[in-house]
């Protein structure tokens, strides 16, 4: 394919779809230009049309811990897809990827899963209103957890990159059942919570923040929460996402040490295809029907080729592959410190912020200057690493990242 054959695929697109795209943050409004057609990866590297080879840190956008193309699990899905299916009932994939997924989980006692993170959370929060009879949720500022008409309200992400943190056409009185607090700020929770005594169903958070860039946790914010949450009887969701076997084999909760009541994944346990999942203690993911009077259903959830791929996926997530990510990530980390720069880490997370220090909240965040990270996009993009679209987006290092790669990027950086 030519140059001009490309260019016409954008053509076509920007007829077919809105923007051109099928998610909001592909449009690369946030840096300009326009996004490389891009047909083929392979463990950390994507080639465009007409063949250029970039580093990848976008990594699907959090699925991809494995690079791109990763052999066991393309034969995994090759191996699932011939064996036919869906069946209509619950077969040994969904069995042995929900028991991969507990074991590396304790809290997450029962799960159900679901076709996207957005499922997941939207039926979290169902579970949650309907083991308090209570209404009303909290979460942060710049937290992002899917399109669901409650979960976008001063969200993070591609919402943030187009700062429409909101969104048009979701009900007022909707929109009111969620408030918001502040990241990293418990008094914000705790005013909240005694303003509305009795009255929160659920605090739903990202242990680690991905989707403001990478906000990590300060000490006790997470414990915090769990005390904070415990006194008024609100239950506590985590968002993990993205966080989920990323940032440590049992996902923020095992690195932090807090338990939540209900958990919420997507991404990694798909092994790159559609997936999400939501779980918990027993005695809450009883209210699902038709255990309990929750209802919550989906024609392709636990599809088995989904299944496969997420199994091929977490069987080799070993704690030798953790410690050589983190060990690249960090490498990474330290390689881009520049002048009016920061970098903010959690393992395999990473922002460069262009503000001086890493922000503690989205308003901190926001502050970045947003001209400096579409330079600094494009240069790098023009030196062969492709990083996310938006200054609120995580870089996402995968355990194709190796050392030849991680040179390659910081000596990119340094021209
Ligand atoms: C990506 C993401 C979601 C939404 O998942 P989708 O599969 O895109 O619907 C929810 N929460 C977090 C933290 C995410 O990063």
């Amino acid at each position: 394919m030519t140059v001009a054959a490309s260019l016409d695929w954008r053509e076509r697109a920007a007829r077919l779809f809105p923007g051109g795209v099928n998610s909001p943050v592909r449009a690369y409004r946030a840096v300009g230009g326009e996004p490389p057609l891009l047909l083929r990866g392979k463990g950390p590297y994507v080639w465009d049309e007409p063949g250029r080879r970039y580093i990848d840190y976008v990594g699907a956008f959090g699925p991809l811990l494995l690079g791109h193309g990763n052999a066991a699990v393309a034969e995994a899905i090759a191996t699932a897809a011939v064996m036919g299916g869906p069946f209509g009932v619950t077969g040994p994939g969904e069995v042995r990827l929900a028991e991969m997924i507990r074991a590396r989980m304790p809290s997450v006692e029962r799960l159900r899963f679901v076709n996207s993170g957005t499922e997941a959370a939207m039926s979290a929060l169902r579970v949650a209103r309907a083991a308090t009879g209570r209404e009303l949720i909290v979460k942060f500022e710049g937290g992002y957890h899917g399109h669901a008409d409650s979960l976008l309200v001063e969200a993070g992400s591609g919402a943030a990159t187009l700062s429409i943190p909101g969104s048009a056409g979701v009900a007022q009185a909707v929109a009111a059942q969620t408030l918001v607090a502040i990241y990293n700020d418990l008094a914000s929770v705790e005013a909240l919570l005694e303003s509305h005594p009795r009255e929160v169903a659920a605090v739903i958070v990202e242990p680690v923040a991905a989707n403001m860039g990478v906000v990590a946790p300060l000490g006790g914010f997470l414990s915090g929460l769990r005390e904070l949450t415990e006194r008024d009887g609100a239950l506590l969701i985590f968002d993990e996402v993205i966080t989920g076997f990323r940032v440590a084999p049992g996902g923020a909760q095992e690195l932090y040490g807090v338990q939540p009541d209900l958990t919420v994944l997507g991404k990694i346990i798909g092994g790159g295809l559609p997936v999400g999942a939501y779980g918990g203690r027993g005695e809450l993911m009883d209210l699902v029907a038709p255990s309990g009077p929750v209802y919550q259903a989906g024609t392709l959830s636990g599809h088995p080729v989904v299944m496969a791929a997420g199994e091929a996926t977490l069987e080799q997530l070993t704690p030798d592959v953790y410690a050589k990510i983190d060990q690249q990530s960090a490498r990474l980390e330290a390689g881009l410190q520049m002048n009016g720069a920061s970098v903010a880490r959690v393992g395999s997370l990473l922002t460069v912020f262009f503000r001086g220090q890493p922000p503690r909240n989205f308003s901190e965040a926001k502050t970045s200057d947003a001209t400096a990270f579409a330079r600094f996009f494009h240069s790098m993009l023009d030196a062969g690493v492709l990083l996310p679209p938006s200054q609120f987006e995580a870089w996402f290092v995968s355990a194709a990242h190796d050392s030849p790669v991680i040179d390659a990027t910081l000596e990119a950086a340094g021209r």
